[in-house]
């Protein structure tokens, strides 16, 4: 295995709290021996698990970003129970342009694990993170959103655990992060993982991942980023490392599989006839595409081939033949 090229500003394992970057290497035509600066934090006091939270995987994907940030700046090391290394804009160039991929190399992080040392910024990003920092940690929280493209409710995601223990390991975080739904997968994690994700990565390293779609389409959403914050402490309450944080009531989760997406086969816009939640059946009418240019030509139906409910939905208005305009699920107890 190739040794990262990139390096961390700050001390990974001391005890304290530390904020700084990790440089990935960049040389350009203006900064010939420059580096791009990926901002973490690291808190750690007393004896505890290891948790990697991370968000702005996706650059346009905000919730979690704001929360990390803040999470970052609030906790000190006596409020500590264990290590939190902390990383709110993880595809930093992608984040600092608003955009799901890095504009320089047009890199979806979330797509490119396990990386690659000597590769493009976001190949190093992700092979850093797989290689050096996911080794030494037990849990990995890694928080989005549906981006620009689409809008996702408070949705918790896991996999169904591929032991007894992790099992109900997911199924606790579930519970504590308390969000209103929950997408559990029915395939794939383990250590035989071959997922291009952060949870992948995580599966592979023995890693417990969880991940969370927190809103969506390109803003930030007052209440979104309570349930966010708010479950962020309630995981590591549960985790045992805020003992002095006291959980609420939990509000109650409804757990769901995903049937899959429904796409447009035409360019034009969408008109939805659904919204999230609503129920949808297979072969029904879930909306229209309107060729705006073909005067008098009416709009193409679009069906669903899924039985379900509505999880997420396309939030811009515009398609093309391939964009996904809704994402349908099962309750969980039902499939
Ligand atoms: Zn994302």
């Amino acid at each position: 295995m190739s040794t990262s090229l990139v390096l961390s500003e700050i001390d990974l394992e001391a005890d304290g709290k530390r904020s700084g970057y990790l440089r990935v290497p960049h040389s350009t035509h203006r900064s010939a021996y420059g580096w791009l600066p990926i901002p973490i934090t690291v808190i750690r006091n007393a004896k505890g698990p290891t948790v990697l939270m991370l968000a702005g995987v996706h650059g346009d994907e905000y919730e979690g970003q704001i929360a990390l940030a803040r999470l970052a700046q609030e906790l000190e090391p006596m409020d500590v129970q264990g290590r939190l290394i902390i990383m709110c804009a993880t595809n930093a160039p992608a984040a600092k342009a608003g955009l799901r991929v890095s504009p320089i190399d047009q890199g979806n992080l979330n797509r490119t694990f396990p990386g690659d040392a000597a590769g493009s910024p976001t190949q190093m990003i992700a092979h850093y993170i797989e290689e050096v920092v996911l080794p030494d940690c037990d849990y990995l929280i890694d928080l989005h959103s549906g981006g620009t493209s689409l809008f996702y409710p408070p949705t918790l995601l896991r996999g169904l655990g591929h032991t007894p223990q992790d099992a109900k390991t997911l199924r606790d975080l579930q519970d504590a992060f308390d969000l209103p739904y929950a997408w559990v997968f029915t395939s794939g994690g383990g250590p035989n993982s071959t997922a291009r994700t952060a949870m992948g990565a995580a599966n592979r390293k023995g890693v417990v991942p969880i991940m969370a779609e927190l809103g969506g389409g390109g803003a930030v959403s007052k209440d979104i980023l309570e349930m966010t914050e708010r479950g962020l402490r309630r995981v590591l309450s549960r985790l045992d490392m805020l003992p002095g944080y006291k959980p609420d009531k939990p509000r109650g989760t409804r757990a769901m599989h995903a049937e899959g997406s429904v796409y447009a086969h035409t360019a034009g816009v969408f008109e939805p006839f659904k919204a999230i939640g609503d129920p949808v059946t297979s072969g029904e009418e879930v909306g229209l595409v309107h060729a705006i240019e073909a005067v008098g030509q009416s709009p193409t139906p679009v069906t669903s081939p899924f039985t379900g409910y509505v999880l997420c939905k396309r939030a811009l208005g515009q398609v093309v033949c391939g964009d996904a305009v809704f994402q349908i699920a099962k309750d969980a107890d039902q499939t």
